[in-house]
């Protein structure tokens, strides 16, 4: 990037986030569609008058505002819904976002979040009333065109209102370097994502569905067949199209990441020390995190980094179901918290050579279909991932207990109960002598592993390592 004005000579360094376009006070950044149909920035130089501003607001050049807390340690974690069946069933997940958003219209606040345009194409824009909010409710595969979102933030700010921000982290990220300065009054939620779609390859697909274009309703995630059957919904005339979002088209080739967009294949925004604060997510994995809640109607999972988010969760406590869950359940059951999807680029440019010669129907048709080696390398990275996840866990518990017993400690993690209990720990009620042992560092790194298990990396070190067989070396040398 040019230091005195922003240029995009890596698309993987920029993710629309429009903080750039929205900095400029001389408007002259436009937030231009590529071939692939994502937003750049560019600067009409007749206009710039080379200030740098747009530079110094971009999340990818400077970092500082784009980390809210200093540890994952702080978080709070519970699997949630809302008790109110009608929003719930509305929402994409357990209904999180329109208990917080409520909470905000009632203190007279201003909501900001994703809605359908004119073509249902995805735009942020403000919401003043229950009407307007309901529009934000459910989430929308592809990405959401920010406009002059964070000016219009900052506005309400310094009208002194409340002010909640949901979002993409990156989005967030792009809000938070724009505003250069913390808000008492705002709240910012991100929802996890996998990736954001293309807007132009979903406009192709919506258009092939209904070529007469007078489309009345989409709803990518309807739970009328109940959420773990989540079904893409669109709605044209007289005529529907109802399609579970495991075999329809747009979902299974978005999953491949071959029309999403390059800087999520990289994404900075995925870690613990989130841009938020409050994070909301679909709570996977619920059979083990939480099975007494789950009757198939969306659960979600919430985590909260600041005080300000805990000050919220606590004020919309009583429309809440709630159970405290732990981050590391969370992590290991959506990898989308702390990792960006791997984007395989040769797979990915053969798409959008496909797509100059193509019809959309085949284009898509095509790169939805799943090869038989990916399905045999997924198996065999469960598979193996398991197998050594079991052994990794109780030659750590061979290292901790030997480590307990020789500083004499009176509690000794022998049984796997109490292991278990310390593992899963979320740190935060940990007593501070407790985290300079040993122990706490080696339990750290366990979990950082944990939450990695099936990656392919950390399953071929670990093999490596089993076929050294370092933990009878440890136990022959007593250690
Ligand atoms: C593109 C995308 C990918 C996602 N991928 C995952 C995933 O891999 N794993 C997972 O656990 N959860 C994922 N989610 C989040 C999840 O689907 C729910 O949105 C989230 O759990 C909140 O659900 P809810 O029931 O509380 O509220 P809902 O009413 O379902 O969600 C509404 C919220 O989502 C926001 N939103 C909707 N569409 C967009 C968009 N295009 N861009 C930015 N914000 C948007 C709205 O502003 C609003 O805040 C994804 C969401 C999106 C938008
Ligand atoms: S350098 Fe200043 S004037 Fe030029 S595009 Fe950036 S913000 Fe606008
Ligand atoms: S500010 Fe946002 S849109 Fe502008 S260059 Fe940086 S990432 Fe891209
Ligand atoms: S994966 Fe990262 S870059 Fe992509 S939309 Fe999500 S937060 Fe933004």
């Amino acid at each position: 990037m040019d230091d005195k004005m922003i240029t995009i000579s890596d698309k993987t360094l920029c993710s629309g986030c429009a903080a750039c376009a929205n900095a400029c006070s001389v408007n002259a950044i436009l937030m231009q569609e590529d071939d692939e149909g994502f937003l750049y920035p560019l600067v009409d130089l007749s206009l710039c008058v080379k200030c740098s501003k747009c530079v110094q607001v971009c999340p990818y050049v400077n970092l500082e505002f784009t980390v809210k807390n200093d540890s994952e340690e702080l978080s709070e974690c519970y699997a949630a819904y809302n008790k109110n069946e009608e929003i719930r069933s509305r929402s994409s997940s357990g209904g999180m976002f329109r208990a917080f958003a409520d909470k905000i219209l009632l203190e007279n606040g201003v909501v900001f979040g994703a809605v359908f345009d004119d073509e249902f194409k995805v735009y942020h824009k403000s919401a003043r009333t229950a009407e307007e909010v309901e529009e934000m409710m459910g989430s929308k595969y592809l990405q959401s065109r920010m406009e002059m979102v964070c000016r219009e933030v900052e506005e309400e700010l310094n009208k002194g209102l409340k002010v909640l921000f949901s979002g993409v982290a990156c989005q967030i990220a792009g809000l938070r370097r724009f505003l250069k300065q913390e808000h008492e009054n705002l709240i910012c939620i991100d929802v996890i994502c996998c990736s954001v779609g293309s807007p132009k390859i979903w406009r192709e697909y919506l258009n092939n569905l209904f070529p007469d274009g007078q489309i009345s309703l989409v709803n990518f995630r309807d739970k009328t067949s109940g959420w773990d059957s989540s079904t893409m919904k669109i709605r044209s005339g007289k005529q529907e199209y109802v399609c579970c979002i495991y075999d329809d088209m747009y979902f299974k080739s978005l999953r491949k990441n071959v029309f999403s967009r390059p800087s999520c294949g990289t994404c900075k925004f995925k870690n613990r020390n989130r841009v938020s604060d409050i994070t909301l997510a679909d709570c996977w994995g619920f059979s083990k995190i939480a099975p007494e809640m789950n009757d198939n109607r969306g659960l979600s999972s919430v985590v909260v980094h600041t005080e300000k988010g805990a000050k919220l969760l606590s004020e919309v406590r009583g429309d809440l179901v709630l159970k405290e869950a732990f981050l590391l359940d969370f992590e290991r059951f959506n990898s989308n918290y702390i990792r960006p999807e791997s984007f395989d680029k040769k797979i990915r440019d053969k798409f959008w050579d496909d797509y100059k010669r193509l019809p959309i129907e085949q284009l898509i048709v095509k790169y939805s279909k799943t090869k038989k080696e990916a399905i045999l390398i997924r198996v065999l990275r469960k598979v193996f991932g398991k197998i050594l996840h079991n052994k990794i866990k109780k030659l750590v518990r061979l290292v901790l207990n030997v480590l307990h017993n020789r500083r004499g400690a009176k509690q000794v993690l022998q049984d796997d109960k109490r292991f278990n209990e310390t593992f899963r720990f979320n740190g935060r009620n940990m007593p501070l002598h407790f985290k300079k042992r040993p122990e706490w560092k080696l339990i750290v790194l366990y979990r950082k592993y944990q939450a990695n298990y099936d990656n392919i990396w950390v399953c071929i070190i670990g093999i490596c390592w089993i076929a050294k067989d370092v933990k009878s070396v440890l136990i022959l040398k007593g250690i």
